[in-house]
Protein backbone atom coordinates (compact mmCIF):
# COMPACT_ATOMS: atom_id res chain seq x y z
CA UNK A 1 0.00 0.00 0.00
CA UNK A 2 1.47 3.51 -1.13
CA UNK A 3 1.35 5.98 2.09
CA UNK A 4 3.62 8.25 0.56
CA UNK A 5 4.12 10.13 -2.36
CA UNK A 6 7.55 11.66 -3.25
CA UNK A 7 8.24 14.14 -6.17
CA UNK A 8 11.24 15.52 -7.68
CA UNK A 9 11.01 19.08 -8.05
CA UNK A 10 13.24 20.72 -11.51
CA UNK A 11 11.49 19.45 -14.12
CA UNK A 12 8.68 17.75 -12.27
CA UNK A 13 6.82 20.75 -10.57
CA UNK A 14 8.92 24.01 -11.53
CA UNK A 15 10.12 24.49 -15.32
CA UNK A 16 13.97 24.61 -15.27
CA UNK A 17 13.82 28.04 -16.55
CA UNK A 18 14.84 29.57 -13.27
CA UNK A 19 17.37 27.73 -12.33
CA UNK A 20 19.12 28.09 -15.84
CA UNK A 21 18.56 31.82 -15.28
CA UNK A 22 20.67 31.56 -12.24
CA UNK A 23 23.37 29.79 -13.59
CA UNK A 24 23.34 30.56 -16.99
CA UNK A 25 22.86 34.38 -16.72
CA UNK A 26 23.11 35.30 -13.48
CA UNK A 27 26.32 34.35 -12.22
CA UNK A 28 28.02 35.05 -15.56
CA UNK A 29 26.61 38.61 -16.05
CA UNK A 30 27.75 39.62 -12.54
CA UNK A 31 31.35 37.99 -13.44
CA UNK A 32 31.73 40.08 -16.56
CA UNK A 33 30.80 43.45 -14.40
CA UNK A 34 33.33 42.09 -11.79
CA UNK A 35 35.76 41.34 -14.29
CA UNK A 36 35.34 43.82 -16.47
CA UNK A 37 34.63 41.09 -19.38
CA UNK A 38 32.44 41.49 -22.25
CA UNK A 39 28.87 38.93 -21.47
CA UNK A 40 29.83 36.09 -23.85
CA UNK A 41 33.43 35.77 -22.78
CA UNK A 42 32.27 35.75 -19.35
CA UNK A 43 30.06 33.40 -19.97
CA UNK A 44 32.51 31.02 -21.59
CA UNK A 45 35.38 31.36 -18.55
CA UNK A 46 31.96 30.85 -16.04
CA UNK A 47 31.23 27.75 -17.96
CA UNK A 48 34.25 26.47 -18.53
CA UNK A 49 35.03 26.48 -14.61
CA UNK A 50 31.33 24.62 -13.58
CA UNK A 51 32.81 21.81 -16.21
CA UNK A 52 36.41 21.68 -14.53
CA UNK A 53 34.28 20.79 -11.38
CA UNK A 54 31.77 18.66 -13.18
CA UNK A 55 28.72 17.64 -11.22
CA UNK A 56 29.78 14.72 -9.56
CA UNK A 57 30.56 17.06 -6.91
CA UNK A 58 28.74 18.82 -4.50
CA UNK A 59 30.27 22.30 -4.84
CA UNK A 60 28.62 22.20 -8.41
CA UNK A 61 25.04 22.53 -6.72
CA UNK A 62 26.88 25.33 -4.22
CA UNK A 63 25.93 28.88 -5.01
CA UNK A 64 27.75 29.98 -2.06
CA UNK A 65 30.94 27.76 -3.52
CA UNK A 66 30.73 30.25 -6.98
CA UNK A 67 29.93 33.24 -5.85
CA UNK A 68 33.18 33.09 -3.41
CA UNK A 69 35.07 32.06 -6.37
CA UNK A 70 34.23 34.10 -8.43
CA UNK A 71 34.25 36.92 -5.87
CA UNK A 72 31.13 38.57 -6.41
CA UNK A 73 29.20 40.93 -3.80
CA UNK A 74 26.06 39.46 -3.78
CA UNK A 75 24.63 36.87 -1.71
CA UNK A 76 22.95 33.93 -2.47
CA UNK A 77 19.75 35.27 -1.67
CA UNK A 78 20.09 38.33 -3.40
CA UNK A 79 20.68 36.24 -6.71
CA UNK A 80 18.19 33.69 -6.21
CA UNK A 81 15.59 37.47 -5.89
CA UNK A 82 16.72 38.50 -9.49
CA UNK A 83 15.47 35.76 -11.43
CA UNK A 84 12.15 34.82 -8.73
CA UNK A 85 10.02 36.09 -11.85
CA UNK A 86 11.33 33.15 -13.72
CA UNK A 87 10.00 30.69 -11.24
CA UNK A 88 6.67 28.82 -13.35
CA UNK A 89 5.32 26.05 -11.24
CA UNK A 90 3.64 23.54 -14.49
CA UNK A 91 0.17 24.50 -15.25
CA UNK A 92 -1.43 20.76 -13.83
CA UNK A 93 0.97 20.75 -10.37
CA UNK A 94 -1.61 22.44 -8.23
CA UNK A 95 -4.85 20.13 -9.53
CA UNK A 96 -2.61 17.34 -8.84
CA UNK A 97 -1.50 18.19 -5.59
CA UNK A 98 -4.51 18.50 -4.27
CA UNK A 99 -5.77 15.36 -5.72
CA UNK A 100 -2.59 13.26 -4.10
CA UNK A 101 -2.89 15.43 -0.58
CA UNK A 102 -6.60 13.84 -0.33
CA UNK A 103 -4.79 10.15 0.17
CA UNK A 104 -0.82 10.31 0.78
CA UNK A 105 1.18 12.09 2.42
CA UNK A 106 3.35 13.75 -0.18
CA UNK A 107 7.33 14.38 0.01
CA UNK A 108 9.79 16.41 -2.20
CA UNK A 109 12.81 14.83 -3.28
CA UNK A 110 15.29 17.11 -4.92
CA UNK A 111 18.94 17.02 -5.66
CA UNK A 112 18.79 21.09 -5.77
CA UNK A 113 20.65 22.95 -2.47
CA UNK A 114 18.39 23.76 0.10
CA UNK A 115 18.08 27.43 -1.13
CA UNK A 116 16.85 26.56 -4.16
CA UNK A 117 13.91 24.36 -2.94
CA UNK A 118 13.11 27.63 -0.81
CA UNK A 119 12.70 29.87 -2.99
CA UNK A 120 11.37 27.37 -6.38
CA UNK A 121 8.29 25.80 -3.77
CA UNK A 122 7.75 29.18 -1.95
CA UNK A 123 3.65 29.21 -2.72
CA UNK A 124 3.70 24.97 -2.29
CA UNK A 125 5.01 24.14 -0.01
CA UNK A 126 1.54 23.75 2.47
CA UNK A 127 1.32 20.77 0.23
CA UNK A 128 4.64 19.03 1.37
CA UNK A 129 5.03 17.46 4.84
CA UNK A 130 9.10 17.49 4.02
CA UNK A 131 11.19 18.45 2.04
CA UNK A 132 14.78 16.55 1.10
CA UNK A 133 17.43 18.06 -0.75
CA UNK A 134 19.86 14.82 -1.53
CA UNK A 135 22.82 17.55 -1.72
CA UNK A 136 22.22 20.15 1.39
CA UNK A 137 20.23 17.44 3.61
CA UNK A 138 22.36 14.11 2.41
CA UNK A 139 25.50 15.11 1.32
CA UNK A 140 24.86 12.96 -2.20
CA UNK A 141 25.71 14.53 -5.15
CA UNK A 142 22.57 12.30 -7.56
CA UNK A 143 19.73 10.86 -6.07
CA UNK A 144 21.45 7.54 -5.16
CA UNK A 145 19.27 4.48 -3.98
CA UNK A 146 21.20 5.81 -0.48
CA UNK A 147 19.26 8.65 -0.67
CA UNK A 148 15.93 7.20 -1.53
CA UNK A 149 16.63 5.10 1.38
CA UNK A 150 17.05 8.07 3.95
CA UNK A 151 14.13 9.48 2.43
CA UNK A 152 12.20 6.25 3.91
CA UNK A 153 13.82 6.24 7.23
CA UNK A 154 12.56 9.91 7.90
CA UNK A 155 9.09 9.44 6.71
CA UNK A 156 9.32 5.84 9.18
CA UNK A 157 7.99 4.33 5.78
CA UNK A 158 8.92 1.09 3.96
CA UNK A 159 10.51 1.66 1.16
CA UNK A 160 7.23 -0.18 -0.88
CA UNK A 161 4.85 2.08 1.03
CA UNK A 162 6.65 5.06 -1.12
CA UNK A 163 6.48 6.02 -4.52
CA UNK A 164 8.74 8.97 -6.21
CA UNK A 165 7.48 10.76 -9.45
CA UNK A 166 10.16 12.27 -11.70
CA UNK A 167 12.00 13.31 -15.09
CA UNK A 168 15.14 11.88 -15.07
CA UNK A 169 14.89 8.02 -15.77
CA UNK A 170 18.15 6.81 -13.88
CA UNK A 171 18.00 9.11 -10.62
CA UNK A 172 14.15 9.26 -10.34
CA UNK A 173 13.47 6.08 -11.87
CA UNK A 174 15.91 3.22 -12.03
CA UNK A 175 17.13 4.64 -8.57
CA UNK A 176 14.22 4.59 -6.82
CA UNK A 177 13.40 0.96 -8.02
CA UNK A 178 16.90 0.06 -6.96
CA UNK A 179 16.33 1.09 -3.19
CA UNK A 180 12.74 -0.58 -3.44
CA UNK A 181 10.50 2.57 -3.77
CA UNK A 182 7.79 2.46 -6.80
CA UNK A 183 8.51 4.71 -9.25
CA UNK A 184 7.12 6.38 -12.00
CA UNK A 185 8.94 8.12 -15.05
CA UNK A 186 7.80 11.39 -15.85
CA UNK A 187 8.36 11.98 -19.62
CA UNK A 188 6.99 15.73 -20.56
CA UNK A 189 8.80 15.47 -23.93
CA UNK A 190 6.92 12.26 -24.79
CA UNK A 191 9.40 10.24 -25.67
CA UNK A 192 9.29 6.68 -23.68
CA UNK A 193 6.38 4.83 -23.78
CA UNK A 194 5.18 1.99 -20.64
CA UNK A 195 3.48 1.00 -17.85
CA UNK A 196 5.04 3.13 -15.62
CA UNK A 197 5.49 6.61 -17.69
CA UNK A 198 3.49 9.46 -17.63
CA UNK A 199 3.00 12.48 -19.90
CA UNK A 200 2.00 15.07 -16.87
CA UNK A 201 1.34 14.90 -13.07
CA UNK A 202 -2.56 14.47 -13.88
CA UNK A 203 -1.69 11.05 -15.70
CA UNK A 204 0.50 10.28 -12.57
CA UNK A 205 -2.99 10.78 -10.36
CA UNK A 206 -4.92 8.96 -13.15
CA UNK A 207 -2.36 6.32 -12.98
CA UNK A 208 -2.19 6.13 -8.90
CA UNK A 209 -5.71 5.98 -9.05
CA UNK A 210 -6.26 3.07 -10.95
CA UNK A 211 -3.29 0.84 -9.80
CA UNK A 212 -2.47 1.41 -6.38
MG1 LIG B 1 14.12 16.85 -12.35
Amino acid sequence: MIRVISLDMDGTLVKSRFVDKVWMEGIPSLYAEKAGLDYPAAKEYVIGEYTKIGSDHLEWYDLKYWIDKFGLSISKGELLELYEDEIEVYPEVREALDLLAENYELVVTSNAAREFIDIELDGLQDYFRETFSATTDFREVKKSPLVYGAVCAHMKAKPIEVLHIGDHYSYDYESALDAGLDALFLDRKGERCGREVVGDLREAVELIDGFM
